[in-house]
Protein backbone atom coordinates (compact mmCIF):
# COMPACT_ATOMS: atom_id res chain seq x y z
CA UNK A 1 0.00 0.00 0.00
CA UNK A 2 1.49 3.14 -1.47
CA UNK A 3 2.10 6.26 1.49
CA UNK A 4 -0.13 9.00 0.76
CA UNK A 5 -0.36 11.52 4.35
CA UNK A 6 1.94 13.35 6.04
CA UNK A 7 3.68 16.51 6.33
CA UNK A 8 6.64 15.51 5.83
CA UNK A 9 8.05 14.92 2.17
CA UNK A 10 8.66 11.19 2.62
CA UNK A 11 5.22 10.55 3.80
CA UNK A 12 3.04 12.72 0.78
CA UNK A 13 1.86 16.18 0.18
CA UNK A 14 -0.57 18.12 0.25
CA UNK A 15 -4.10 16.33 -0.85
CA UNK A 16 -7.51 17.47 -1.55
CA UNK A 17 -9.32 14.45 -1.33
CA UNK A 18 -12.94 14.72 -2.01
CA UNK A 19 -13.87 10.99 -1.40
CA UNK A 20 -15.92 8.68 1.55
CA UNK A 21 -15.40 4.95 2.01
CA UNK A 22 -18.82 3.59 1.55
CA UNK A 23 -19.72 0.31 1.02
CA UNK A 24 -16.79 -1.51 0.14
CA UNK A 25 -15.23 1.64 -1.95
CA UNK A 26 -13.89 4.78 -2.34
CA UNK A 27 -16.19 7.09 -3.50
CA UNK A 28 -17.42 10.68 -4.11
CA UNK A 29 -18.75 12.40 -1.46
CA UNK A 30 -22.17 13.19 -2.20
CA UNK A 31 -21.59 16.72 -0.52
CA UNK A 32 -19.64 19.70 -2.37
CA UNK A 33 -18.17 21.01 1.07
CA UNK A 34 -14.85 20.52 2.28
CA UNK A 35 -12.92 20.59 6.16
CA UNK A 36 -9.35 21.83 5.77
CA UNK A 37 -6.59 20.20 7.99
CA UNK A 38 -3.97 22.13 9.50
CA UNK A 39 -0.66 21.05 10.77
CA UNK A 40 -0.53 22.44 14.76
CA UNK A 41 2.83 22.77 14.57
CA UNK A 42 3.17 25.11 11.32
CA UNK A 43 -0.36 26.33 11.09
CA UNK A 44 0.09 24.52 7.69
CA UNK A 45 -2.72 23.56 5.21
CA UNK A 46 -1.74 20.00 5.16
CA UNK A 47 -4.93 18.48 3.14
CA UNK A 48 -8.64 18.83 2.52
CA UNK A 49 -11.68 16.12 3.74
CA UNK A 50 -15.09 16.30 2.70
CA UNK A 51 -17.50 17.80 4.66
CA UNK A 52 -20.31 14.71 4.47
CA UNK A 53 -23.51 15.20 4.94
CA UNK A 54 -26.94 14.03 5.71
CA UNK A 55 -27.15 11.98 1.73
CA UNK A 56 -23.51 10.49 2.22
CA UNK A 57 -24.50 9.34 5.83
CA UNK A 58 -27.68 7.79 4.53
CA UNK A 59 -25.61 5.80 1.81
CA UNK A 60 -23.04 4.63 4.45
CA UNK A 61 -26.03 3.12 6.77
CA UNK A 62 -27.80 1.73 3.80
CA UNK A 63 -24.02 -0.06 2.58
CA UNK A 64 -24.21 -1.30 6.58
CA UNK A 65 -27.57 -2.39 6.83
CA UNK A 66 -27.43 -4.49 3.90
CA UNK A 67 -24.15 -5.89 5.34
CA UNK A 68 -25.69 -6.43 8.46
CA UNK A 69 -27.38 -9.94 8.51
CA UNK A 70 -24.60 -11.81 6.47
CA UNK A 71 -21.61 -10.38 9.07
CA UNK A 72 -23.71 -10.72 11.70
CA UNK A 73 -23.92 -14.59 11.05
CA UNK A 74 -20.58 -15.04 11.06
CA UNK A 75 -18.68 -17.23 13.31
CA UNK A 76 -16.31 -15.49 15.26
CA UNK A 77 -13.57 -18.06 13.59
CA UNK A 78 -14.50 -16.46 10.61
CA UNK A 79 -14.60 -12.78 11.40
CA UNK A 80 -11.05 -13.63 13.05
CA UNK A 81 -9.87 -13.72 9.34
CA UNK A 82 -10.04 -10.10 7.95
CA UNK A 83 -9.51 -8.61 11.74
CA UNK A 84 -5.94 -10.75 11.62
CA UNK A 85 -5.05 -9.09 8.69
CA UNK A 86 -6.33 -5.82 10.53
CA UNK A 87 -3.93 -5.89 13.07
CA UNK A 88 -1.02 -7.05 10.49
CA UNK A 89 -2.16 -4.00 8.50
CA UNK A 90 -1.41 -1.56 11.64
CA UNK A 91 1.49 -3.55 12.63
CA UNK A 92 2.82 -2.64 9.33
CA UNK A 93 2.12 0.77 9.24
CA UNK A 94 2.94 2.50 12.27
CA UNK A 95 5.55 4.36 11.23
CA UNK A 96 3.30 6.44 8.75
CA UNK A 97 0.32 6.03 11.53
CA UNK A 98 2.62 8.03 13.74
CA UNK A 99 3.89 10.46 11.11
CA UNK A 100 0.52 11.27 10.23
CA UNK A 101 0.20 12.10 13.83
CA UNK A 102 2.95 14.15 14.35
CA UNK A 103 1.20 15.77 11.46
CA UNK A 104 -2.46 16.40 12.35
CA UNK A 105 -2.50 16.39 15.77
CA UNK A 106 1.33 18.02 16.53
CA UNK A 107 2.10 15.10 18.59
CA UNK A 108 5.61 14.20 19.31
CA UNK A 109 6.89 11.79 17.27
CA UNK A 110 7.91 9.56 20.45
CA UNK A 111 4.76 9.66 21.62
CA UNK A 112 2.80 9.10 18.79
CA UNK A 113 5.39 6.05 17.57
CA UNK A 114 5.06 4.96 21.53
CA UNK A 115 1.12 5.43 21.87
CA UNK A 116 -0.49 6.90 19.06
CA UNK A 117 0.01 3.85 16.69
CA UNK A 118 1.00 0.86 19.35
CA UNK A 119 -2.07 1.36 21.32
CA UNK A 120 -4.36 0.73 18.59
CA UNK A 121 -2.50 -2.88 17.77
CA UNK A 122 -2.31 -3.41 21.71
CA UNK A 123 -6.38 -3.03 21.66
CA UNK A 124 -6.74 -4.78 18.18
CA UNK A 125 -4.31 -8.07 19.87
CA UNK A 126 -6.45 -8.02 23.16
CA UNK A 127 -9.85 -8.60 21.25
CA UNK A 128 -8.34 -10.97 18.97
CA UNK A 129 -7.60 -13.37 21.76
CA UNK A 130 -10.62 -12.30 23.54
CA UNK A 131 -12.63 -13.59 20.30
CA UNK A 132 -10.65 -16.64 20.51
CA UNK A 133 -11.96 -18.36 23.20
CA UNK A 134 -15.55 -16.05 23.83
CA UNK A 135 -18.32 -17.92 24.32
CA UNK A 136 -21.14 -16.76 22.59
CA UNK A 137 -23.63 -19.12 23.88
CA UNK A 138 -24.91 -19.66 27.64
CA UNK A 139 -27.32 -22.36 28.96
CA UNK A 140 -28.99 -20.85 31.81
CA UNK A 141 -31.49 -23.36 33.42
CA UNK A 142 -34.20 -24.51 30.50
CA UNK A 143 -32.77 -21.61 28.31
CA UNK A 144 -29.50 -21.34 26.36
CA UNK A 145 -28.52 -17.50 25.94
CA UNK A 146 -27.03 -16.49 22.70
CA UNK A 147 -25.16 -12.83 22.26
CA UNK A 148 -26.16 -11.63 19.03
CA UNK A 149 -25.05 -8.38 17.52
CA UNK A 150 -26.43 -5.50 18.59
CA UNK A 151 -27.12 -3.93 14.90
CA UNK A 152 -26.10 -1.26 12.75
CA UNK A 153 -23.20 0.76 15.01
CA UNK A 154 -22.48 4.48 14.55
CA UNK A 155 -18.79 5.51 15.82
CA UNK A 156 -18.34 9.23 16.62
CA UNK A 157 -14.61 9.98 17.60
CA UNK A 158 -12.76 12.96 19.01
CA UNK A 159 -9.23 13.84 17.78
CA UNK A 160 -7.06 13.99 21.08
CA UNK A 161 -6.20 10.05 20.37
CA UNK A 162 -7.79 10.03 17.44
CA UNK A 163 -6.68 6.09 16.51
CA UNK A 164 -6.65 4.49 19.50
CA UNK A 165 -10.43 6.11 20.06
CA UNK A 166 -11.17 4.45 16.19
CA UNK A 167 -10.04 1.39 17.08
CA UNK A 168 -11.45 1.02 21.03
CA UNK A 169 -14.93 1.47 18.87
CA UNK A 170 -14.87 -0.28 15.41
CA UNK A 171 -12.45 -3.60 16.47
CA UNK A 172 -15.34 -4.72 18.98
CA UNK A 173 -17.44 -3.85 16.97
CA UNK A 174 -16.55 -5.41 14.11
CA UNK A 175 -15.48 -9.02 16.61
CA UNK A 176 -19.04 -8.59 17.59
CA UNK A 177 -20.70 -9.28 13.98
CA UNK A 178 -22.12 -5.38 14.08
CA UNK A 179 -21.30 -3.34 11.13
CA UNK A 180 -19.93 0.21 11.68
CA UNK A 181 -20.21 3.72 10.06
CA UNK A 182 -17.39 5.90 11.55
CA UNK A 183 -17.36 9.63 11.80
CA UNK A 184 -14.13 10.61 12.99
CA UNK A 185 -13.19 14.28 14.39
CA UNK A 186 -12.87 17.25 11.90
CA UNK A 187 -8.82 17.97 12.90
CA UNK A 188 -8.26 14.21 12.82
CA UNK A 189 -9.57 12.37 9.51
CA UNK A 190 -6.36 11.89 7.80
CA UNK A 191 -5.59 9.19 10.29
CA UNK A 192 -9.29 7.87 9.87
CA UNK A 193 -8.79 7.52 6.08
CA UNK A 194 -5.38 5.75 6.79
CA UNK A 195 -7.55 3.33 9.17
CA UNK A 196 -10.22 2.67 6.30
CA UNK A 197 -7.46 1.77 3.94
CA UNK A 198 -6.22 -1.04 6.21
CA UNK A 199 -9.81 -2.19 6.75
CA UNK A 200 -9.92 -1.69 3.13
CA UNK A 201 -6.92 -3.93 2.53
CA UNK A 202 -7.78 -6.26 5.22
CA UNK A 203 -11.10 -7.75 2.99
CA UNK A 204 -14.04 -7.04 5.04
CA UNK A 205 -17.15 -7.54 3.35
CA UNK A 206 -18.45 -4.53 1.69
CA UNK A 207 -20.43 -2.36 3.88
CA UNK A 208 -19.14 -4.11 7.28
CA UNK A 209 -16.98 -0.95 7.78
CA UNK A 210 -18.08 3.07 6.34
CA UNK A 211 -16.02 6.23 7.18
CA UNK A 212 -17.91 9.21 6.66
CA UNK A 213 -16.23 12.60 7.14
CA UNK A 214 -18.08 15.80 8.08
CA UNK A 215 -18.64 18.14 11.02
CA UNK A 216 -20.58 17.16 14.25
CA UNK A 217 -23.51 18.96 13.70
CA UNK A 218 -24.23 18.39 10.73
CA UNK A 219 -22.39 14.54 9.72
CA UNK A 220 -22.44 13.32 13.48
CA UNK A 221 -25.98 14.34 13.91
CA UNK A 222 -27.47 13.12 10.80
CA UNK A 223 -25.68 9.73 11.82
CA UNK A 224 -27.15 9.71 15.42
CA UNK A 225 -30.96 10.31 14.72
CA UNK A 226 -30.49 7.96 11.71
CA UNK A 227 -33.41 5.27 12.02
CA UNK A 228 -30.75 2.56 10.56
CA UNK A 229 -28.58 2.77 13.29
CA UNK A 230 -29.15 0.43 16.25
CA UNK A 231 -26.47 1.89 18.59
CA UNK A 232 -24.48 4.60 19.16
CA UNK A 233 -20.84 4.53 20.67
CA UNK A 234 -19.58 8.63 21.39
CA UNK A 235 -16.09 9.71 22.78
CA UNK A 236 -15.96 13.47 23.39
CA UNK A 237 -16.91 16.12 25.29
CA UNK A 238 -20.25 15.83 27.84
CA UNK A 239 -22.01 18.57 26.15
CA UNK A 240 -22.21 17.03 22.83
CA UNK A 241 -22.64 13.57 24.48
CA UNK A 242 -25.85 14.94 26.06
CA UNK A 243 -27.13 15.91 23.08
CA UNK A 244 -26.05 12.43 21.21
CA UNK A 245 -27.58 10.55 24.13
CA UNK A 246 -30.94 13.09 23.91
CA UNK A 247 -31.20 11.97 20.14
CA UNK A 248 -30.20 8.17 20.81
CA UNK A 249 -32.75 7.91 23.56
CA UNK A 250 -35.84 9.25 21.27
CA UNK A 251 -34.71 6.55 18.87
CA UNK A 252 -35.03 4.02 21.52
CA UNK A 253 -30.83 3.17 20.34
CA UNK A 254 -28.43 1.83 22.64
CA UNK A 255 -25.74 4.17 23.57
CA UNK A 256 -22.50 4.42 24.75
CA UNK A 257 -20.35 7.34 26.02
CA UNK A 258 -17.01 8.35 26.86
CA UNK A 259 -16.64 12.73 27.79
CA UNK A 260 -14.79 14.28 29.45
CA UNK A 261 -12.56 14.35 32.91
CA UNK A 262 -11.22 16.25 35.50
CA UNK A 263 -9.00 13.40 37.68
CA UNK A 264 -7.68 13.59 40.62
CA UNK A 265 -3.88 12.01 41.93
CA UNK A 266 -4.04 11.80 45.59
CA UNK A 267 -0.86 11.40 46.93
CA UNK A 268 -1.69 10.19 50.74
CA UNK A 269 1.35 10.87 53.86
CA UNK A 270 4.01 7.97 53.63
CA UNK A 271 3.93 8.12 49.58
CA UNK A 272 6.98 8.46 47.26
CA UNK A 273 6.24 11.90 47.03
CA UNK A 274 8.92 12.72 44.36
CA UNK A 275 7.73 10.01 42.31
CA UNK A 276 4.16 10.76 42.37
CA UNK A 277 4.40 14.18 41.77
CA UNK A 278 7.41 12.79 38.64
CA UNK A 279 4.55 11.03 37.58
CA UNK A 280 1.69 13.25 37.60
CA UNK A 281 3.43 15.95 35.94
CA UNK A 282 4.42 13.58 32.97
CA UNK A 283 0.39 11.97 33.01
CA UNK A 284 -0.54 15.80 32.74
CA UNK A 285 1.56 16.90 29.82
CA UNK A 286 1.58 13.56 27.78
CA UNK A 287 -0.35 14.33 24.52
CA UNK A 288 -0.26 18.32 25.13
CA UNK A 289 -2.81 17.82 28.18
CA UNK A 290 -5.10 16.25 26.26
CA UNK A 291 -5.95 12.89 27.33
CA UNK A 292 -9.41 12.86 28.88
CA UNK A 293 -8.04 10.80 32.11
CA UNK A 294 -5.24 13.08 32.73
CA UNK A 295 -4.59 13.55 36.55
CA UNK A 296 -5.26 17.45 36.25
CA UNK A 297 -5.78 17.63 39.99
CA UNK A 298 -2.76 16.82 42.37
CA UNK A 299 -3.72 16.40 45.53
CA UNK A 300 -1.36 16.72 48.33
CA UNK A 301 -1.33 16.85 52.61
CA UNK A 302 -1.09 20.99 53.51
CA UNK A 303 2.39 19.60 55.23
CA UNK A 304 3.55 18.38 51.97
CA UNK A 305 2.33 21.04 50.22
CA UNK A 306 5.12 23.63 49.33
CA UNK A 307 7.76 20.91 48.37
CA UNK A 308 5.17 19.04 45.97
CA UNK A 309 4.70 22.32 44.62
CA UNK A 310 8.55 22.87 44.22
CA UNK A 311 9.08 19.01 43.03
CA UNK A 312 6.35 19.90 40.39
CA UNK A 313 8.26 23.40 39.38
CA UNK A 314 10.68 21.56 39.01
CA UNK A 315 9.81 18.43 37.08
CA UNK A 316 7.66 20.81 34.69
CA UNK A 317 10.68 22.85 33.62
CA UNK A 318 11.87 19.69 31.66
CA UNK A 319 8.96 20.26 29.39
CA UNK A 320 10.07 22.30 26.40
CA UNK A 321 7.78 23.03 23.85
CA UNK A 322 8.71 22.21 21.06
CA UNK A 323 8.72 20.79 17.06
CA UNK A 324 6.94 17.10 17.04
CA UNK A 325 9.11 15.65 14.00
CA UNK A 326 12.31 16.02 16.57
CA UNK A 327 12.70 12.74 18.00
CA UNK A 328 13.98 15.03 21.57
CA UNK A 329 10.69 16.80 22.08
CA UNK A 330 8.26 16.13 24.96
CA UNK A 331 4.93 18.11 24.07
CA UNK A 332 4.19 19.30 21.19
CA UNK A 333 1.27 22.08 20.02
CA UNK A 334 -2.27 21.64 20.84
CA UNK A 335 -4.80 20.80 18.31
CA UNK A 336 -5.96 24.03 16.98
CA UNK A 337 -5.97 28.00 17.27
CA UNK A 338 -9.34 27.30 19.07
CA UNK A 339 -7.85 24.86 21.76
CA UNK A 340 -4.93 27.03 22.38
CA UNK A 341 -7.08 30.35 23.07
CA UNK A 342 -9.51 27.53 25.06
CA UNK A 343 -6.64 26.75 27.51
CA UNK A 344 -4.97 30.27 27.81
CA UNK A 345 -7.99 31.22 28.59
CA UNK A 346 -8.52 28.70 31.51
CA UNK A 347 -4.87 29.82 33.07
CA UNK A 348 -6.10 33.69 33.01
CA UNK A 349 -9.37 32.81 34.94
CA UNK A 350 -7.64 30.41 37.42
CA UNK A 351 -5.41 33.65 38.38
CA UNK A 352 -7.97 35.99 38.35
CA UNK A 353 -9.68 33.46 41.18
CA UNK A 354 -6.06 33.84 43.11
CA UNK A 355 -4.24 30.81 41.84
CA UNK A 356 -0.52 31.20 41.83
CA UNK A 357 0.88 30.73 38.66
CA UNK A 358 4.66 28.39 39.47
CA UNK A 359 5.50 27.99 36.08
CA UNK A 360 4.38 28.34 32.17
CA UNK A 361 1.67 31.47 31.59
CA UNK A 362 -0.41 32.66 29.12
CA UNK A 363 2.09 33.83 26.01
CA UNK A 364 3.58 31.94 23.95
CA UNK A 365 6.68 29.57 24.72
CA UNK A 366 10.22 31.15 23.83
CA UNK A 367 10.39 31.15 20.16
CA UNK A 368 7.15 29.84 19.20
CA UNK A 369 4.86 32.19 17.99
CA UNK A 370 3.90 29.88 15.10
CA UNK A 371 1.92 27.38 15.87
CA UNK A 372 -0.91 26.09 18.45
CA UNK A 373 1.60 26.32 20.98
CA UNK A 374 0.83 26.60 25.32
CA UNK A 375 3.05 26.85 28.00
CA UNK A 376 3.09 24.03 30.04
CA UNK A 377 1.70 25.23 33.31
CA UNK A 378 1.45 24.43 36.90
CA UNK A 379 -1.19 26.53 39.21
CA UNK A 380 -0.72 26.23 42.77
CA UNK A 381 -2.80 27.50 45.69
CA UNK A 382 -6.29 25.82 43.50
CA UNK A 383 -9.20 25.52 45.74
CA UNK A 384 -11.88 23.24 44.93
CA UNK A 385 -14.51 25.95 43.84
CA UNK A 386 -12.34 27.68 41.09
CA UNK A 387 -13.22 27.12 37.24
CA UNK A 388 -9.61 25.45 37.08
CA UNK A 389 -10.21 23.08 39.20
CA UNK A 390 -14.13 21.34 38.04
CA UNK A 391 -13.90 22.15 34.30
CA UNK A 392 -12.04 20.58 31.69
CA UNK A 393 -8.99 22.76 30.61
CA UNK A 394 -7.75 20.03 28.03
CA UNK A 395 -3.93 20.94 27.73
CA UNK A 396 -0.91 21.17 29.95
CA UNK A 397 -2.10 22.42 33.10
CA UNK A 398 -1.63 20.76 36.25
CA UNK A 399 -3.06 22.61 39.28
CA UNK A 400 -1.85 21.39 42.53
CA UNK A 401 -4.92 21.55 45.87
CA UNK A 402 -3.72 20.86 49.71
CA UNK A 403 -6.12 18.51 51.77
CA UNK A 404 -5.86 18.76 55.71
CA UNK A 405 -7.13 14.51 56.21
CA UNK A 406 -7.96 11.01 53.98
CA UNK A 407 -11.69 12.35 54.35
CA UNK A 408 -11.09 15.96 53.08
CA UNK A 409 -9.07 14.31 50.34
CA UNK A 410 -11.64 12.01 49.32
CA UNK A 411 -14.23 14.83 49.21
CA UNK A 412 -12.19 16.87 47.23
CA UNK A 413 -11.38 14.12 44.35
CA UNK A 414 -14.86 13.46 44.00
CA UNK A 415 -15.98 17.20 44.12
CA UNK A 416 -16.16 17.54 40.79
CA UNK A 417 -19.11 16.47 38.42
CA UNK A 418 -16.88 14.30 36.32
CA UNK A 419 -15.93 10.46 37.22
CA UNK A 420 -13.24 9.17 34.73
CA UNK A 421 -9.88 8.35 36.44
CA UNK A 422 -7.39 9.01 39.09
CA UNK A 423 -4.19 8.04 40.60
CA UNK A 424 -3.41 6.88 44.62
CA UNK A 425 -0.19 7.24 46.18
CA UNK A 426 0.49 5.64 49.34
CA UNK A 427 3.08 4.00 51.50
CA UNK A 428 1.65 0.48 50.26
CA UNK A 429 -0.32 -0.51 48.03
CA UNK A 430 -3.23 -2.32 50.00
CA UNK A 431 -3.69 1.59 51.62
CA UNK A 432 -3.86 3.17 48.28
CA UNK A 433 -6.51 0.20 46.88
CA UNK A 434 -8.16 1.00 49.94
CA UNK A 435 -8.34 4.77 49.21
CA UNK A 436 -9.46 4.27 45.50
CA UNK A 437 -12.52 2.01 46.21
CA UNK A 438 -14.04 5.96 47.91
CA UNK A 439 -13.19 7.27 44.66
CA UNK A 440 -15.99 8.00 42.41
CA UNK A 441 -14.09 6.87 38.97
CA UNK A 442 -13.73 4.50 37.02
CA UNK A 443 -10.17 3.38 36.97
CA UNK A 444 -7.80 4.40 39.44
CA UNK A 445 -4.02 4.04 39.19
CA UNK A 446 -2.13 2.55 42.62
CA UNK A 447 1.59 4.02 42.69
CA UNK A 448 2.03 4.37 39.41
CA UNK A 449 0.01 0.82 38.16
CA UNK A 450 0.01 0.93 34.34
CA UNK A 451 -2.37 1.41 31.97
CA UNK A 452 -3.88 -1.64 30.98
CA UNK A 453 -5.94 -2.03 27.92
CA UNK A 454 -7.76 -5.39 28.40
CA UNK A 455 -9.68 -3.67 31.63
CA UNK A 456 -13.15 -1.80 31.35
CA UNK A 457 -12.20 2.11 30.58
CA UNK A 458 -15.20 4.58 31.24
CA UNK A 459 -16.67 7.09 33.26
CA UNK A 460 -18.91 7.71 36.82
CA UNK A 461 -21.21 10.40 36.65
CA UNK A 462 -21.12 13.10 33.68
CA UNK A 463 -17.93 11.20 32.25
CA UNK A 464 -20.24 8.79 30.41
CA UNK A 465 -22.28 5.73 30.28
CA UNK A 466 -20.94 2.16 29.49
CA UNK A 467 -17.36 0.86 29.27
CA UNK A 468 -14.87 0.36 26.43
CA UNK A 469 -12.00 -2.10 26.06
CA UNK A 470 -11.77 -5.78 26.79
CA UNK A 471 -14.44 -8.07 27.55
CA UNK A 472 -17.22 -5.20 28.69
CA UNK A 473 -16.09 -3.03 25.54
CA UNK A 474 -17.12 -6.47 23.57
CA UNK A 475 -20.13 -6.60 25.18
CA UNK A 476 -21.13 -3.29 24.63
CA UNK A 477 -21.69 -4.30 20.87
CA UNK A 478 -23.82 -7.51 21.81
CA UNK A 479 -28.08 -7.91 22.87
CA UNK A 480 -29.39 -11.32 24.26
CA UNK A 481 -31.64 -14.35 23.07
CA UNK A 482 -33.41 -16.60 25.09
CA UNK A 483 -34.48 -19.61 24.09
CA UNK A 484 -36.18 -21.65 26.76
CA UNK A 485 -36.20 -25.68 25.91
P1 LIG B 1 -16.53 17.05 20.76
O1 LIG B 1 -17.60 16.59 21.66
O2 LIG B 1 -16.55 18.45 20.29
O3 LIG B 1 -16.48 16.15 19.44
C1 LIG B 1 -16.38 14.75 19.47
C2 LIG B 1 -16.96 14.19 18.20
O4 LIG B 1 -18.35 14.47 18.17
C3 LIG B 1 -16.38 14.77 16.91
O5 LIG B 1 -16.29 13.76 15.93
C4 LIG B 1 -17.43 15.79 16.52
O6 LIG B 1 -17.45 16.06 15.14
C5 LIG B 1 -18.70 15.08 16.94
N1 LIG B 1 -19.86 15.97 17.17
C6 LIG B 1 -19.86 17.28 17.52
N2 LIG B 1 -21.12 17.74 17.61
C7 LIG B 1 -21.94 16.69 17.32
C8 LIG B 1 -23.35 16.53 17.27
N3 LIG B 1 -24.18 17.53 17.51
N4 LIG B 1 -23.83 15.31 16.96
C9 LIG B 1 -23.01 14.27 16.72
N5 LIG B 1 -21.67 14.37 16.75
C10 LIG B 1 -21.14 15.56 17.05
O7 LIG B 1 -15.18 16.71 21.51
P2 LIG B 1 -13.69 16.99 21.04
O8 LIG B 1 -13.37 18.41 21.33
O9 LIG B 1 -13.46 16.48 19.67
O10 LIG B 1 -12.88 16.00 22.01
C11 LIG B 1 -12.47 16.35 23.26
C12 LIG B 1 -13.41 15.80 24.32
O11 LIG B 1 -13.47 14.39 24.26
C13 LIG B 1 -12.97 16.13 25.71
O12 LIG B 1 -14.06 16.56 26.48
C14 LIG B 1 -12.45 14.80 26.24
O13 LIG B 1 -12.47 14.65 27.62
C15 LIG B 1 -13.34 13.85 25.57
N6 LIG B 1 -12.71 12.53 25.54
C16 LIG B 1 -13.23 11.53 26.31
C17 LIG B 1 -12.64 10.28 26.31
C18 LIG B 1 -13.16 9.16 27.15
O14 LIG B 1 -12.87 8.03 26.84
N7 LIG B 1 -13.92 9.41 28.19
C19 LIG B 1 -11.55 10.04 25.51
C20 LIG B 1 -11.04 11.08 24.76
C21 LIG B 1 -11.66 12.32 24.77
Amino acid sequence: MKSEYGAYGEYGAYADHTDQYVDGGWRPSLEAGSIPVLDPATERLLATVPAGGAVDVDAAVAAARRAARAWGATTAAERLVPLTRLRDGLAAHRTEIAATLVAELGAPIAFATAVHAALPLAVTESYLALLDGYSFEERVGNSVVHAEPAGVVAAITPWNYPLHQIVAKVVPALAAGCPVVLKPAEDTPLVARLFARLVEAAGFPAGVFNLVTGTGPVAGAALVGHPGVDVVSFTGSTAVGRTVAETAGRGIKRVTLELGGKSANVVLPGADLARAVNVNVANVFANSGQTCSAWTRLLVHRDQYEEAVALAAKAAGKYLPGDPADPRTRIGPVVSARQRERVRGHITGALAEGARLVVGGTGAPDGLDTGYYVRPTVLADVTAGMAVAREEVFGPVLTVLAYQDEDHAAELANATEYGLAGGVWAADTATAARFARRLDAGQVDLNGGRFNPRAPFGGYKNSGLGRELGRHGLEEFLQYKSLQY
